[in-house]
């Protein structure tokens, strides 16, 4: 389960009703019987079950996140088409995921998404077993966002022109990356020449065009697969 900083105490984890449900009705676990606990910022505990709180037993080491830090940026697509995106990108070990009104972003979207999306990558997660939850960023604009997140290696992803396919560009050594996919429509031309201009490299990503919820998810892949070994 996923813990809350404040609800470790002395060894001690202090949890909440949801929790217990969960664990005494949804696992059906009895008290005695261990779980695993992690509060999504790099530690994970195998705790035992008690009446009504649990006692950590040992912190457990594990191994999943990917060695690159990865910033996805992406368009939010219409509709709740960013939710698999969050989900599936989180299974694919992405750091950070920042969503961004480009020009042709149909969605605006409310409070409550972001909410969501959140829940949605704790969730991912947890099920995944990585050791942390990635960061969802509040959505700003395109010209924001290029501001706001610098990487050495920053690549936007283009379905059209004459680009290296982002297979041949990423290092297995690199430890942090930033790359950003389009909307249903595309990124514009400025859009495509303002991200140039401050340092993001274009890329393709195979000549058959994706959707836009696909192609966040097969540029993670193809960068989990040229730096995990
Ligand atoms: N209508 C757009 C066009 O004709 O160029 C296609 C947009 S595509 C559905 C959505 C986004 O996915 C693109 O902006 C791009 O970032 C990414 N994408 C899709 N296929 C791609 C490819 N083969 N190479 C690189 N990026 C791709």
């Amino acid at each position: 389960i996923a813990i809350a900083p404040s609800q470790l105490q002395q060894e001690q984890i202090i949890l909440t009703n949801e929790q217990q449900h969960y664990l005494v009705r949804v696992l059906r676990l009895r008290v005695g019987d261990r779980f695993i606990a992690m509060d999504g910022k790099g530690k994970w505990w195998l705790a035992q079950l008690e009446t009504e709180q649990a006692q950590v037993l040992e912190p457990i080491l594990v191994k999943t996140e990917l060695p690159v830090s990865i910033t996805l940026m992406v368009a939010l697509p219409k509709g709740n088409g960013f939710d698999e995106v969050v989900r599936c990108c989180t299974e694919l070990g992405v750091a950070c995921i920042a969503p961004v009104l480009s020009d042709r972003t149909l969605l605006r979207p409310s409070p409550q998404k972001l909410e969501r999306w959140r829940r949605i990558a704790a969730e991912a997660a947890e099920q995944s077993e990585r050791a942390f939850v990635p960061t969802i960023l509040e959505p700003v604009t395109f010209n924001s966002a290029l501001t706001n997140n610098v990487a050495t290696h920053s690549y936007i992803c283009e379905a059209r022109g004459d680009y290296l396919h982002l297979n041949n560009v990423i290092k297995s050594d690199t430890s942090e990356i930033i790359i950003a996919t389009g909307p249903e429509g595309g990124w514009t031309k400025t859009e495509i020449e303002t991200a140039i201009a401050a340092g993001f490299q274009p890329v393709s990503l195979g000549r058959r065009i994706l959707r836009a919820v696909t192609a966040p998810v097969v540029a993670l892949s193809l960068i989990s697969a040229a730096t995990e070994v």
